[in-house]
Protein backbone atom coordinates (compact mmCIF):
# COMPACT_ATOMS: atom_id res chain seq x y z
CA UNK A 1 0.00 0.00 0.00
CA UNK A 2 1.54 3.44 -1.21
CA UNK A 3 1.99 5.34 2.43
CA UNK A 4 -0.03 8.67 1.94
CA UNK A 5 0.20 11.93 3.32
CA UNK A 6 -2.33 11.91 5.59
CA UNK A 7 -0.54 9.34 7.16
CA UNK A 8 2.20 11.08 8.00
CA UNK A 9 1.02 12.77 11.63
CA UNK A 10 0.75 15.81 12.99
CA UNK A 11 3.08 17.85 10.94
CA UNK A 12 3.18 21.37 12.81
CA UNK A 13 6.77 22.79 13.49
CA UNK A 14 8.48 19.72 11.31
CA UNK A 15 10.74 20.46 8.88
CA UNK A 16 8.89 18.50 5.47
CA UNK A 17 10.75 18.20 2.28
CA UNK A 18 8.52 18.57 -0.69
CA UNK A 19 9.54 17.04 -3.80
CA UNK A 20 7.53 18.33 -6.61
CA UNK A 21 7.83 18.36 -10.43
CA UNK A 22 8.36 21.47 -11.45
CA UNK A 23 10.78 21.01 -14.34
CA UNK A 24 8.27 23.61 -16.70
CA UNK A 25 9.28 24.92 -20.15
CA UNK A 26 11.39 28.13 -20.05
CA UNK A 27 11.44 30.52 -22.91
CA UNK A 28 14.08 32.88 -22.14
CA UNK A 29 13.72 33.24 -18.58
CA UNK A 30 9.83 33.35 -18.72
CA UNK A 31 7.83 30.37 -17.92
CA UNK A 32 5.87 29.80 -20.75
CA UNK A 33 3.14 27.02 -18.92
CA UNK A 34 2.88 26.57 -15.04
CA UNK A 35 0.51 23.86 -15.07
CA UNK A 36 2.82 21.78 -13.11
CA UNK A 37 3.39 24.06 -10.49
CA UNK A 38 -0.46 24.96 -10.25
CA UNK A 39 -0.88 21.09 -9.69
CA UNK A 40 1.62 21.00 -6.58
CA UNK A 41 -0.79 24.12 -4.63
CA UNK A 42 -3.56 21.66 -3.30
CA UNK A 43 -0.27 20.02 -1.51
CA UNK A 44 1.72 22.69 -0.78
CA UNK A 45 -1.45 24.48 0.91
CA UNK A 46 -2.51 21.39 2.99
CA UNK A 47 1.45 21.43 4.09
CA UNK A 48 1.25 25.34 4.91
CA UNK A 49 -2.03 24.86 6.85
CA UNK A 50 -0.62 21.97 8.61
CA UNK A 51 2.28 24.04 10.55
CA UNK A 52 4.63 22.76 8.42
CA UNK A 53 8.49 24.56 8.31
CA UNK A 54 8.67 23.19 3.95
CA UNK A 55 11.77 23.03 2.07
CA UNK A 56 10.38 22.66 -1.41
CA UNK A 57 12.65 20.97 -3.86
CA UNK A 58 12.89 20.07 -7.99
CA UNK A 59 14.90 19.35 -11.02
CA UNK A 60 14.45 21.83 -13.80
CA UNK A 61 16.00 20.95 -17.47
CA UNK A 62 18.76 18.80 -17.53
CA UNK A 63 21.76 21.09 -16.95
CA UNK A 64 24.78 19.45 -15.79
CA UNK A 65 25.99 21.22 -13.22
CA UNK A 66 25.41 24.58 -12.31
CA UNK A 67 24.15 26.73 -14.75
CA UNK A 68 21.84 29.77 -14.46
CA UNK A 69 19.39 29.01 -17.63
CA UNK A 70 18.34 26.41 -15.77
CA UNK A 71 17.74 28.40 -12.36
CA UNK A 72 14.59 27.77 -10.23
CA UNK A 73 14.63 31.45 -9.60
CA UNK A 74 11.86 32.12 -12.08
CA UNK A 75 9.69 29.36 -10.75
CA UNK A 76 10.01 30.89 -6.83
CA UNK A 77 8.75 33.84 -7.99
CA UNK A 78 5.81 32.43 -9.96
CA UNK A 79 5.03 30.07 -7.03
CA UNK A 80 4.49 33.38 -4.58
CA UNK A 81 2.16 34.82 -7.02
CA UNK A 82 0.19 31.69 -6.90
CA UNK A 83 0.21 31.40 -3.04
CA UNK A 84 -0.33 35.01 -2.59
CA UNK A 85 2.44 34.86 -0.18
CA UNK A 86 6.04 35.00 -0.38
CA UNK A 87 8.38 31.56 -0.99
CA UNK A 88 12.25 32.35 -0.21
CA UNK A 89 14.42 30.99 -2.81
CA UNK A 90 17.86 29.86 -1.53
CA UNK A 91 20.24 29.33 -4.10
CA UNK A 92 22.08 26.17 -3.15
CA UNK A 93 20.65 22.68 -3.05
CA UNK A 94 22.41 21.89 0.17
CA UNK A 95 25.27 23.29 2.66
CA UNK A 96 25.48 25.88 4.96
CA UNK A 97 23.29 28.41 3.29
CA UNK A 98 20.71 25.88 3.02
CA UNK A 99 21.04 24.97 6.97
CA UNK A 100 20.57 28.68 7.91
CA UNK A 101 17.58 29.28 5.82
CA UNK A 102 15.67 26.34 7.11
CA UNK A 103 16.07 26.58 10.85
CA UNK A 104 14.91 30.31 10.09
CA UNK A 105 11.48 29.22 8.84
CA UNK A 106 8.77 29.63 11.27
CA UNK A 107 5.66 26.66 11.05
CA UNK A 108 3.54 27.20 8.08
CA UNK A 109 6.56 29.25 6.20
CA UNK A 110 8.22 27.78 3.00
CA UNK A 111 11.17 28.29 0.94
CA UNK A 112 12.21 26.77 -2.29
CA UNK A 113 15.70 25.13 -3.28
CA UNK A 114 17.72 25.86 -6.26
CA UNK A 115 17.47 23.18 -9.14
CA UNK A 116 18.76 19.83 -7.54
CA UNK A 117 20.44 18.72 -10.95
CA UNK A 118 23.15 21.69 -9.79
CA UNK A 119 23.79 19.09 -7.79
CA UNK A 120 25.69 15.64 -9.98
CA UNK A 121 24.34 13.34 -6.98
CA UNK A 122 21.21 14.07 -8.11
CA UNK A 123 20.91 12.42 -11.13
CA UNK A 124 24.14 9.93 -11.08
CA UNK A 125 23.99 6.62 -12.90
CA UNK A 126 26.22 5.79 -9.41
CA UNK A 127 23.79 4.54 -6.62
CA UNK A 128 26.69 6.27 -3.88
CA UNK A 129 26.77 9.11 -5.72
CA UNK A 130 23.06 9.24 -5.60
CA UNK A 131 22.87 8.29 -1.65
CA UNK A 132 25.18 10.56 -0.61
CA UNK A 133 23.60 13.69 -1.57
CA UNK A 134 20.29 11.77 -0.74
CA UNK A 135 22.10 12.22 2.71
CA UNK A 136 23.13 15.40 2.72
CA UNK A 137 19.22 16.71 1.76
CA UNK A 138 18.07 14.37 4.65
CA UNK A 139 20.07 16.28 6.94
CA UNK A 140 17.53 19.52 6.06
CA UNK A 141 14.21 17.69 6.77
CA UNK A 142 12.44 15.54 9.47
CA UNK A 143 9.69 13.79 6.95
CA UNK A 144 9.68 14.12 2.69
CA UNK A 145 6.65 14.64 0.58
CA UNK A 146 7.06 12.85 -2.64
CA UNK A 147 4.55 14.62 -5.55
CA UNK A 148 6.65 14.68 -8.21
CA UNK A 149 4.67 12.31 -10.46
CA UNK A 150 6.86 13.26 -13.50
CA UNK A 151 10.33 12.39 -11.87
CA UNK A 152 8.17 9.41 -10.48
CA UNK A 153 9.94 6.98 -13.16
CA UNK A 154 13.05 7.88 -12.62
CA UNK A 155 15.48 6.86 -9.70
CA UNK A 156 17.16 9.71 -8.66
CA UNK A 157 18.70 10.72 -5.46
CA UNK A 158 15.55 13.18 -4.29
CA UNK A 159 13.07 10.64 -5.56
CA UNK A 160 14.43 7.38 -4.57
CA UNK A 161 17.48 7.32 -2.29
CA UNK A 162 15.97 10.35 0.31
CA UNK A 163 12.79 8.39 0.55
CA UNK A 164 14.32 5.37 1.87
CA UNK A 165 16.30 7.83 4.59
CA UNK A 166 13.59 9.59 5.72
CA UNK A 167 10.18 9.12 6.37
CA UNK A 168 8.56 9.60 3.00
CA UNK A 169 4.91 9.24 1.90
CA UNK A 170 2.78 10.45 -1.07
CA UNK A 171 1.22 13.90 -1.73
CA UNK A 172 -2.16 14.60 -3.34
CA UNK A 173 -0.86 15.23 -7.06
CA UNK A 174 0.80 11.61 -6.95
CA UNK A 175 -2.16 10.19 -5.18
CA UNK A 176 -5.11 11.88 -8.03
CA UNK A 177 -2.48 10.82 -11.06
CA UNK A 178 -2.77 7.18 -9.55
CA UNK A 179 -6.47 7.39 -8.66
CA UNK A 180 -7.31 8.52 -12.95
CA UNK A 181 -4.41 5.76 -14.36
CA UNK A 182 -6.02 3.50 -12.17
CA UNK A 183 -9.04 3.72 -13.73
CA UNK A 184 -7.67 3.37 -17.33
CA UNK A 185 -6.06 -0.03 -16.80
CA UNK A 186 -8.46 -1.85 -14.61
CA UNK A 187 -11.94 -1.18 -15.28
CA UNK A 188 -12.72 1.45 -17.32
CA UNK A 189 -16.50 2.05 -18.70
CA UNK A 190 -16.70 1.50 -22.14
CA UNK A 191 -16.22 2.37 -24.96
CA UNK A 192 -12.61 3.15 -24.12
CA UNK A 193 -10.56 4.66 -27.03
CA UNK A 194 -6.60 5.81 -26.69
CA UNK A 195 -5.72 7.90 -29.02
CA UNK A 196 -1.90 8.42 -29.31
CA UNK A 197 0.11 10.89 -31.83
CA UNK A 198 3.43 12.75 -31.18
CA UNK A 199 6.71 12.31 -32.16
CA UNK A 200 8.45 8.59 -31.75
CA UNK A 201 6.76 5.72 -32.39
CA UNK A 202 9.37 3.77 -30.24
CA UNK A 203 8.60 5.46 -27.24
CA UNK A 204 4.85 4.37 -27.23
CA UNK A 205 5.45 0.55 -28.54
CA UNK A 206 5.05 -0.65 -24.96
CA UNK A 207 1.67 1.50 -24.32
CA UNK A 208 0.50 0.33 -27.48
CA UNK A 209 1.39 -3.50 -26.84
CA UNK A 210 -0.27 -3.13 -22.72
CA UNK A 211 -3.43 -1.12 -23.73
CA UNK A 212 -4.30 -2.96 -27.10
CA UNK A 213 -5.93 -5.72 -24.68
CA UNK A 214 -7.89 -3.47 -22.71
CA UNK A 215 -9.34 -0.42 -25.47
CA UNK A 216 -11.81 -0.91 -28.41
CA UNK A 217 -10.23 1.40 -30.66
CA UNK A 218 -7.27 2.86 -31.14
CA UNK A 219 -6.79 5.66 -32.97
CA UNK A 220 -3.27 6.65 -34.35
CA UNK A 221 -2.37 10.62 -35.98
CA UNK A 222 1.32 12.36 -35.03
CA UNK A 223 4.73 11.91 -36.73
CA UNK A 224 3.82 7.70 -35.79
CA UNK A 225 1.03 7.98 -38.27
CA UNK A 226 3.55 7.35 -40.80
CA UNK A 227 5.74 4.36 -39.60
CA UNK A 228 1.62 2.46 -39.46
CA UNK A 229 1.11 3.44 -42.67
CA UNK A 230 4.45 2.27 -44.17
CA UNK A 231 3.84 -0.75 -42.08
CA UNK A 232 0.43 -1.51 -44.31
CA UNK A 233 2.48 -1.26 -47.61
CA UNK A 234 1.65 2.81 -48.45
CA UNK A 235 4.14 5.30 -49.35
CA UNK A 236 4.69 7.96 -47.40
CA UNK A 237 7.40 10.73 -48.89
CA UNK A 238 9.90 12.20 -46.27
CA UNK A 239 7.15 11.90 -43.22
CA UNK A 240 9.17 10.59 -40.25
CA UNK A 241 9.44 6.90 -40.19
CA UNK A 242 11.34 4.82 -38.17
CA UNK A 243 12.08 1.62 -40.51
CA UNK A 244 13.20 -0.56 -37.87
CA UNK A 245 9.80 -0.73 -36.30
CA UNK A 246 7.41 -1.19 -39.41
CA UNK A 247 7.50 -5.20 -38.42
CA UNK A 248 6.34 -4.65 -34.74
CA UNK A 249 3.62 -2.35 -35.89
CA UNK A 250 2.25 -4.26 -38.36
CA UNK A 251 2.32 -7.08 -36.00
CA UNK A 252 -0.20 -4.63 -33.45
CA UNK A 253 -2.51 -5.12 -36.70
CA UNK A 254 -2.81 -8.96 -36.30
CA UNK A 255 -2.86 -8.69 -32.82
CA UNK A 256 -5.89 -6.01 -32.84
CA UNK A 257 -7.96 -8.04 -35.21
CA UNK A 258 -7.05 -11.18 -33.16
CA UNK A 259 -8.45 -9.22 -29.41
CA UNK A 260 -11.54 -7.62 -31.87
CA UNK A 261 -9.66 -3.95 -31.27
CA UNK A 262 -10.34 -1.35 -34.09
CA UNK A 263 -7.04 0.43 -34.69
CA UNK A 264 -8.07 3.42 -36.84
CA UNK A 265 -5.49 5.16 -39.48
CA UNK A 266 -6.70 8.78 -41.00
CA UNK A 267 -7.84 8.04 -44.26
CA UNK A 268 -6.71 11.91 -44.99
CA UNK A 269 -3.22 13.84 -44.07
CA UNK A 270 -1.91 17.66 -44.44
CA UNK A 271 1.69 16.89 -46.53
CA UNK A 272 3.71 19.84 -46.99
CA UNK A 273 6.92 20.48 -49.17
CA UNK A 274 9.61 21.14 -46.16
CA UNK A 275 8.65 21.20 -41.79
CA UNK A 276 8.09 24.93 -41.87
CA UNK A 277 5.31 27.38 -40.14
CA UNK A 278 5.14 28.40 -43.59
CA UNK A 279 5.45 25.83 -45.57
CA UNK A 280 3.00 24.74 -48.29
CA UNK A 281 0.26 22.09 -48.00
CA UNK A 282 -2.17 19.81 -49.50
CA UNK A 283 -4.76 17.66 -48.10
CA UNK A 284 -4.19 14.47 -49.43
CA UNK A 285 -5.80 10.57 -49.16
CA UNK A 286 -3.58 8.51 -46.79
CA UNK A 287 -2.81 6.16 -49.22
CA UNK A 288 -1.58 8.84 -51.81
CA UNK A 289 0.66 10.90 -50.29
CA UNK A 290 3.71 10.76 -52.82
CA UNK A 291 0.57 11.74 -55.31
CA UNK A 292 0.63 15.12 -53.73
CA UNK A 293 2.30 18.10 -56.01
CA UNK A 294 4.89 17.37 -53.75
CA UNK A 295 5.61 14.18 -55.18
CA UNK A 296 7.67 11.94 -52.80
CA UNK A 297 9.32 14.86 -51.06
CA UNK A 298 6.03 15.20 -49.15
CA UNK A 299 5.97 15.38 -45.63
CA UNK A 300 2.72 14.72 -43.16
CA UNK A 301 2.46 17.09 -40.90
CA UNK A 302 -0.93 17.20 -39.48
CA UNK A 303 -4.23 14.40 -39.93
CA UNK A 304 -6.63 15.71 -42.31
CA UNK A 305 -9.86 17.36 -42.02
CA UNK A 306 -11.73 14.48 -42.34
CA UNK A 307 -9.76 12.17 -40.62
CA UNK A 308 -10.34 14.66 -37.49
CA UNK A 309 -13.59 14.98 -37.67
CA UNK A 310 -14.45 10.57 -37.57
CA UNK A 311 -11.80 10.77 -35.05
CA UNK A 312 -14.18 13.49 -32.91
CA UNK A 313 -16.68 11.55 -33.36
CA UNK A 314 -15.29 8.04 -32.65
CA UNK A 315 -13.67 10.39 -29.43
CA UNK A 316 -17.40 11.84 -28.27
CA UNK A 317 -19.20 8.87 -28.28
CA UNK A 318 -16.52 6.89 -26.22
CA UNK A 319 -17.21 6.99 -21.80
CA UNK A 320 -13.05 6.94 -21.62
CA UNK A 321 -10.47 8.35 -23.65
CA UNK A 322 -7.16 8.58 -22.77
CA UNK A 323 -5.03 11.20 -24.81
CA UNK A 324 -1.18 11.11 -25.46
CA UNK A 325 0.91 13.16 -28.21
CA UNK A 326 0.09 16.00 -30.46
CA UNK A 327 -2.25 15.00 -34.00
CA UNK A 328 0.22 16.71 -35.69
CA UNK A 329 2.71 19.66 -35.70
CA UNK A 330 0.64 21.78 -33.88
CA UNK A 331 3.42 23.72 -32.91
CA UNK A 332 3.03 25.69 -36.54
CA UNK A 333 -0.96 27.17 -36.68
CA UNK A 334 -1.40 25.20 -40.22
CA UNK A 335 -0.69 22.45 -38.84
CA UNK A 336 -2.60 22.52 -35.80
CA UNK A 337 -6.13 21.50 -36.77
CA UNK A 338 -6.19 17.54 -35.87
CA UNK A 339 -4.60 18.29 -32.36
CA UNK A 340 -7.30 21.06 -31.75
CA UNK A 341 -10.40 19.32 -33.52
CA UNK A 342 -9.26 15.93 -31.28
CA UNK A 343 -8.73 17.72 -27.74
CA UNK A 344 -12.26 19.79 -28.09
CA UNK A 345 -13.67 16.36 -29.00
CA UNK A 346 -11.79 15.29 -25.42
CA UNK A 347 -13.57 18.16 -23.81
CA UNK A 348 -16.61 16.85 -24.46
CA UNK A 349 -17.19 13.49 -23.80
CA UNK A 350 -19.29 12.59 -21.57
CA UNK A 351 -17.80 10.25 -19.36
CA UNK A 352 -13.67 10.22 -18.55
CA UNK A 353 -11.07 12.17 -20.49
CA UNK A 354 -7.30 11.96 -19.67
CA UNK A 355 -4.34 14.01 -21.45
CA UNK A 356 -1.18 12.43 -20.93
CA UNK A 357 1.85 13.66 -21.99
CA UNK A 358 3.98 16.83 -21.70
CA UNK A 359 3.29 18.20 -24.94
CA UNK A 360 -0.18 17.38 -25.19
CA UNK A 361 -0.67 19.03 -22.02
CA UNK A 362 0.68 22.00 -23.48
CA UNK A 363 -1.04 21.82 -27.02
CA UNK A 364 -4.38 22.23 -25.09
CA UNK A 365 -3.43 25.10 -23.14
CA UNK A 366 -2.22 27.02 -26.17
CA UNK A 367 -4.82 25.89 -28.11
CA UNK A 368 -7.04 27.72 -25.39
CA UNK A 369 -9.31 24.75 -23.89
CA UNK A 370 -10.36 25.21 -20.36
CA UNK A 371 -8.71 22.15 -18.08
CA UNK A 372 -11.44 21.77 -16.38
CA UNK A 373 -13.20 20.37 -19.59
CA UNK A 374 -11.22 17.26 -19.00
CA UNK A 375 -11.52 14.89 -16.15
CA UNK A 376 -7.75 14.68 -15.20
CA UNK A 377 -4.28 16.26 -17.46
CA UNK A 378 -1.30 14.37 -16.65
CA UNK A 379 1.92 16.17 -15.40
CA UNK A 380 3.96 13.20 -16.29
CA UNK A 381 4.34 12.51 -19.97
CA UNK A 382 6.99 9.40 -19.10
CA UNK A 383 5.81 8.65 -15.86
CA UNK A 384 1.90 7.90 -16.89
CA UNK A 385 3.50 6.39 -20.04
CA UNK A 386 5.77 3.73 -17.88
CA UNK A 387 2.85 2.78 -15.57
CA UNK A 388 0.28 2.50 -18.43
CA UNK A 389 2.85 -0.05 -20.05
CA UNK A 390 2.58 -1.53 -16.60
CA UNK A 391 6.26 -0.92 -15.41
CA UNK A 392 7.39 -0.22 -11.72
CA UNK A 393 8.00 2.92 -11.29
CA UNK A 394 10.74 3.39 -8.61
CA UNK A 395 9.31 6.84 -7.12
CA UNK A 396 6.81 4.98 -6.22
CA UNK A 397 7.48 1.80 -5.16
CA UNK A 398 9.85 3.20 -2.04
CA UNK A 399 6.40 5.01 -1.00
CA UNK A 400 4.84 1.20 -0.93
CA UNK A 401 4.78 -0.48 2.59
P1 LIG B 1 3.91 14.19 -25.55
O1 LIG B 1 4.95 15.10 -24.94
O2 LIG B 1 2.53 14.74 -25.40
O3 LIG B 1 4.05 12.77 -25.06
P2 LIG B 1 5.53 13.71 -27.88
O4 LIG B 1 6.70 14.28 -27.14
O5 LIG B 1 5.52 12.27 -28.17
O6 LIG B 1 4.17 14.12 -27.12
O7 LIG B 1 5.38 14.44 -29.30
C1 LIG B 1 5.18 15.82 -29.42
C2 LIG B 1 5.73 16.35 -30.70
O8 LIG B 1 5.31 15.59 -31.80
C3 LIG B 1 5.30 17.77 -30.96
O9 LIG B 1 6.39 18.64 -30.79
C4 LIG B 1 4.80 17.73 -32.41
O10 LIG B 1 5.28 18.81 -33.18
C5 LIG B 1 5.37 16.44 -32.92
N1 LIG B 1 4.63 15.92 -34.07
C6 LIG B 1 3.32 15.68 -34.16
N2 LIG B 1 2.99 15.28 -35.40
C7 LIG B 1 4.13 15.28 -36.13
C8 LIG B 1 4.44 14.98 -37.49
N3 LIG B 1 3.48 14.60 -38.35
N4 LIG B 1 5.72 15.10 -37.87
C9 LIG B 1 6.68 15.48 -37.01
N5 LIG B 1 6.45 15.77 -35.71
C10 LIG B 1 5.19 15.67 -35.28
MG1 LIG C 1 7.07 15.34 -25.36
Amino acid sequence: MLRTIDQAGDLRGKRVILRVDFNVPLNQGQISDDGRIRAALPTIKLLLEAGAKLVIASHLGRPEGRDDGFSLSPVAARLSELLETKVAFVSETVGELVSQAVASLSDGQALILENLRFNSGEASKDANAREAFARELAALGDVLVSDGFGVSHRKQASVYELAKILPSFAGLLIQAELNILQTLTENPDRPYTVVLGGSKVSDKLGVIQNLLPKVDRLLIGGGMLFTFLASQGLKVGKSLLEADQLDRVGGFFDEAARLGVEIVLPTDVVVANRFAADAEYEVVRSSAIEESRFGSEAIGLDIGPAAAEHFAAMIRSSRTVFWNGPMGVFEFDNFANGTKVVAEALSLVEGISVVGGGDSAAAVRKLGFSENAYSHISTGGGASLEFLEGKSLPGLEVLND
